[in-house]
């Protein structure tokens, strides 16, 4: 295995059994570029890529930080409807982006099946759209609008922040995601909300490149 990744026993919480994670240790992980829809690029390994834990015996599948948060009800779900299709793979040790690619969409299939905040589904979509854009498959763009679908639920269902997102990183993606779904009316019309707004200078990188992609979408829009 890689020198930056190790592995953490952990124990699953749907069917009990001891699985191993991957993980990066972060001083292995050298930024080189970010997109405007806080899609991070690494010279070296991409920690995102191991973000989605799958236990190989059951099936359920996750983000790293929710993983262990599945309440009973939930587990007996993923026994009851997940399990018993589940083929025992195992997701541990050096990812591609297409095996990041599955193990993402596992943990959108388990979103899927349990009980789900709108957050959990915006920040799986996200990601898979991103690798599809590593992998330059045109499927980034579908997985985009479900994203976006479900960051406009994000805003009028739950309450911000959600971890690390306040109200204004979810209205600048509502507008960049629209920007790059090329409807620009929207995102012009979310930029302006989130530039006019007086609270919105509590988060003052996000009103700059709120400000940077406002103007790249009026100039994107008459061209
Ligand atoms: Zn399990």
């Amino acid at each position: 295995m890689e020198e930056a990744l190790y592995n953490k026993s952990i124990t699953c919480p749907v069917c009990g059994k001891k699985i191993e994670v991957t993980r990066v240790k972060s001083r292995s992980c050298i930024v080189s570029s970010r997109d405007t829809d806080f899609c991070v690029y690494y010279k070296t390994v991409n920690p995102m890529f191991y973000d989605a834990w799958v236990c190989e015996f059951c099936g359920y599948a996750a983000q790293s930080d929710r993983f262990e948060e599945i309440s009973s009800r939930d587990a007996e779900k993923v026994i009851k409807e997940i399990s018993p299709r589940w083929k025992k793979r195992s997701f541990t040790g050096v990812r591609s982006p297409e095996k990041a690619l599955e193990a993402f969409k596992l943990a959108l299939y388990n979103v899927q099946t349990i009980d789900s905040r709108p957050s959990d589904f915006a920040k799986i979509c996200l990601r898979i759209a991103w690798i599809y854009r590593m992998l330059k498959d045109e499927r980034e763009k579908k997985f985009l609008e479900h994203a976006l679908h479900f960051y406009y639920e994000v805003y009028e269902k739950e309450e911000l922040p959600v971890g690390k997102m306040d109200e204004f990183t979810c209205m600048y993606m509502i507008a960049e995601l629209n920007r790059r779904l090329e409807n620009y009316d929207e995102a012009i019309k979310w930029f302006n909300r989130l530039i006019s707004s007086q609270e919105a200078r509590q988060n003052k990188v996000v009103l700059e490149m709120a400000r940077e992609q406002y103007y790249l979408t009026r100039e994107q829009k008459e061209s």
